[in-house]
């Protein structure tokens, strides 16, 4: 009979006890009767089973009502954001089919526009490894923008179409867009400080200018030392790399000092 009681008393209790609002006295007298008590413990066990499932629910409707909001904001941005751009893109045709009555240099300012609208929403949308992205959004449209610029030229401007794309501004872009992704490479994978990053830049500069000055004059590249002065701009890059190096070891070592 009192076991009945007790029981009856324990089952009363333990709503609040799986919420935690009971005392510690309480909790003491509870805990000793679930002891000895199956039915009651048993009872306890689904309570607390229902309670996790419940509090596990919240947290997800919580995170997912958070997700909701932030993909909302987004989108509104994502909307603004190329609301603009199209205005702008619309203006420019207007503007200049009015001006020159056909369209010439709209299409040159609206590639910038579309350029750096895929650059900066790359940045802005994705989730990791944002700078790298727009890195590379912006190294591959930069080829198919300044070809479509020397079409807008040739086609508007020239009454002798000249082809600068691709014997110059191909190869000279495609050699820097390559001296810049082995820098971002080398300090992501090696991870030098980056005065030591900046040190392996000017050495790969030297090249790269001196391919560019014999790709600018369509000479061979042994032919730039001898035909002017870019030799001082190599020994200056090379002094500065130098320079960059000594800072990155002091640095090293002053941080392994500390
Ligand atoms: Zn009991």
């Amino acid at each position: 009979m009192d076991r009945d009681i007790s029981c009856c008393i324990i089952k009363d209790l333990l709503p609040n006890y799986v919420d935690r609002l009971t005392s510690e006295e309480t909790n003491n007298i509870i805990e000793n009767h679930l002891k000895t008590c199956s039915v009651c413990s048993k009872e306890r066990d689904e309570m607390m089973e229902q309670v996790e499932i419940e509090q596990d629910t919240k947290a997800k409707n919580q995170s997912f009502k958070q997700y909701l909001s932030k993909t909302k904001m987004m989108y509104l941005l994502k909307g603004a954001l190329l609301s603009f751009g199209i205005i702008g893109i619309i203006v420019t045709f207007i503007v200049d089919l009015a001006v020159n009555k056909r369209l010439s240099w709209s299409l040159i300012v609206d590639m910038g526009i579309l350029y750096s609208y895929s650059v900066g929403l790359t940045a802005v949308m994705s989730k990791k490894q944002k700078g790298i992205k727009a890195f590379a959004v912006g190294s591959i449209l930069v080829l198919p923008m300044l070809h479509g610029i020397e079409y807008v030229i040739n086609i508007n401007y020239m009454t002798e179409p000249v082809s600068w794309f691709s014997r110059y501004a191909l190869p000279i872009t495609v050699i820097w867009l390559a001296i810049l992704w082995i820098t971002v490479l080398i300090k992501k994978i090696i991870k030098l400080n980056i005065w030591n990053v900046l040190g392996v830049l000017l050495i790969m500069t030297i090249f790269g200018s001196v391919l560019t000055d014999s790709i600018a004059q369509q000479i061979s590249v042994k032919q730039v030392y001898t035909s002017g002065y870019e030799w001082i701009d190599s020994i200056s890059y090379a002094a500065c790399a130098l320079l960059f190096f000594i800072i990155g070891t002091i640095r090293k070592n002053r941080n392994r000092l500390h």
